[in-house]
């Protein structure tokens, strides 16, 4: 058994002030007040001293960091990348693929699927020292989006959205594509948005020109989230209000946003914050390659991005962020006004429940082990996956 303790602890809603956290076998047995409650006999308590015990961070959209891609076919990519998100407070996330040639996306599936695997046996042995963010599931950002809003995608890889296509990435990633980005409008759409939320995918509006009336479609279809809202949408207008208008008004719809203070103004950050609310506010990196780096050339996909002053562009466009979760979560509470325990929840709570994971993205009695210490400007201090340190 191993005992923590704090100045304060953060559900992420609800605080409590000098806990005792007892964790058995990578979950949380038990947390209660230090006043009340003496650790076990001959347990020694790890004390964090005035630091702010918090769930960890969970991203749901992350190209790559530590100048690796996750689609790059190397047995260094993934634990660079997961070192580089564990020392910025992320816990867990999801791998996030981009349009690429069928061959190259299969093969990135299978490898993504064989990592994901390969730590979940691991954590199951009880000698495993989880050191590093853990992959949950696929984020499959396109090839099902729309040539109006592509981003940086390569328009010679977009695909119709067809049942027949999305069996064949989810029989390369073995079933472990548990995010789906796709636009409404297109044809065949809405058939694949109700396939994919049948097998437990949480299905994503984005890249996306839908109106008000497919954006519609596509969430009675089963879509329920939507991917770094405003960036890659057609935009709000008043008397057209479009995908936007759908995403910002229905209750049934969390939505991501990249906070980095470049992709969206910080007082539509604000906006946005008050119309999806604590509850379905979630923040997400949608970080590259360059995250950690230097400025400099990398790659995302096939393109070369140019990365300056935090900016990553390519072809005229925004490619990606340098954007680290723990600066996201102090970007929500400055530009929306939040207090930092809406904000961790952004980071947290909402992104978990986004991509129905259980026992993550919390920090209660029967949750994973998985927490941040943090000063109480929000910075990182350190990092734990199951009650175990990750290594800097
Ligand atoms: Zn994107």
């Amino acid at each position: 058994m191993l005992a923590f303790t704090a100045g304060r602890l953060l559900t992420p809603t609800d605080a409590v002030e000098h806990p005792l956290v007892l964790v058995e076998q990578g979950r949380v047995l038990e947390i209660s007040a230090r006043s009340g409650q003496q650790a076990p006999a001959g347990i020694s308590v790890t004390d964090f001293g005035d630091g702010v015990m918090a769930p960890g961070y969970v991203d749901l959209h992350i190209h790559g960091s530590a100048g690796y891609d996750v689609m790059d076919d190397t047995a260094e990519a993934l634990p660079a990348i997961e070192q580089l998100l564990a020392r910025h407070g992320v816990t867990s996330y999801f791998p996030t693929t981009v349009s690429a040639p069928m061959d190259t996306t299969l093969r990135a599936l299978e490898r993504l699927a064989d990592a994901i695997e390969k730590r979940e046996q691991n954590n199951n042995k009880k000698d495993d020292v989880k050191r590093r963010s853990l992959p949950l599931g696929i984020h499959l950002e396109g090839p099902f989006i729309s040539h109006a809003r592509r981003g940086v995608h390569p328009p010679e890889n977009l695909l119709a959205p067809k049942l027949s296509t999305f069996e064949q990435f989810w029989q390369a990633a073995r079933g472990r594509i548990r995010i789906m980005t796709i636009a409404p409008e297109l044809e065949g759409a809405p058939e694949v948005i109700a396939e994919a939320a049948r097998r437990g995918v949480c299905v994503s509006l984005g890249h996306s020109d839908a109106d008000f009336e497919a954006a519609g479609r596509g969430i009675a279809a089963g879509a329920r989230h939507a991917t770094h809202t405003f960036n890659a949408m057609r935009p709000l207008d008043h008397r057209r209000p479009g995908i936007l208008g759908a995403v910002l008004t229905d209750g049934r719809v969390s939505a991501d946003i990249i906070a980095d203070g470049v992709h969206l103004d910080p007082a539509i950050v604000k906006l946005f914050a008050e119309a999806k609310g604590p509850e379905r506010t979630v923040l997400i990196t949608d970080a590259i390659s360059a995250t950690g780096m230097p400025d400099g050339r990398y790659r995302l996909g096939r393109f070369e991005v140019d990365v300056r002053d935090g900016k990553c562009m390519a072809d005229g466009k925004l490619a990606g962020s340098v954007l680290t979760m723990d600066r996201a979560v102090r970007n929500l509470a400055r530009f929306a006004e939040w207090d930092l325990p809406q904000a961790i929840a952004a980071a947290s709570r909402n992104p978990a429940r986004a991509a129905r994971i259980a026992n993550k993205g919390v920090l209660t009695m029967g949750a994973d082990a998985d927490f941040v210490v943090l000063s109480a400007a929000g910075e990182v201090l350190r990092s734990f996956i199951g009650g175990v340190e990750c290594s800097s």
